[in-house]
């Protein structure tokens, strides 16, 4: 990858919340269970008894409280249709784990008289701000810097 340090053979990211980082295959999260086969993690059916142990990047970034996505609410729709939009918020996350099981909500909590959704993943944040949007209408601006993975997107309908 251009612009990224290189080490020695062997050399792994050590950015821990790094999803392309390799792990000795098979790998499982010891909190989560995933399993880490074929070059990504993913749902385990079976108990692989040999497999080496790690942490997952979700698990770590949820005991770490520490997002790669922030959706934030805003408005007086939001407040009045709040259970349907929470509805919509944890399908679209089911729906997104059953396939990428990476992609997690760390938190929904209230914050600058709006709501705000943290979730591991970029992907994850702009998925649910999209789904809202088409379902909702309302405004949707998405905020990233050039170059960061953090991705911001602010809700709002009044
Ligand atoms: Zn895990």
């Amino acid at each position: 990858m251009p612009g990224e340090r290189r080490g020695q053979v062997g050399w792994e990211s050590d950015n821990p919340y790094y999803e392309g980082k390799k792990h000795r295959e098979p790998t499982v999260c010891v909190r989560c269970g995933l399993l880490y086969r074929d070059g990504h993690w993913q749902w385990a059916e079976e108990v692989v008894p040999e497999a080496a142990r790690a942490i997952c990047p979700a698990c770590r970034r949820e005991i770490d409280r520490y997002p790669g996505g922030y959706v934030l609410l805003k408005g007086a729709y939001c407040t009045k249709h709040w259970q349907e939009i929470l509805n919509l918020i944890k399908n679209q996350e089911e729906e997104a784990r059953r396939t990428r099981p990476l992609h997690r909500i760390l938190w929904i909590e209230p914050r600058d008289a709006g709501m705000e959704i943290a979730t591991t993943t970029a992907h994850l944040a702009r998925r649910l701000g999209k789904a809202i949007q088409s379902a909702h209408k309302g405004e949707l601006s998405i905020h990233q810097a050039a170059g960061e993975p953090l991705v911001r997107l602010v809700w709002r309908r009044d």
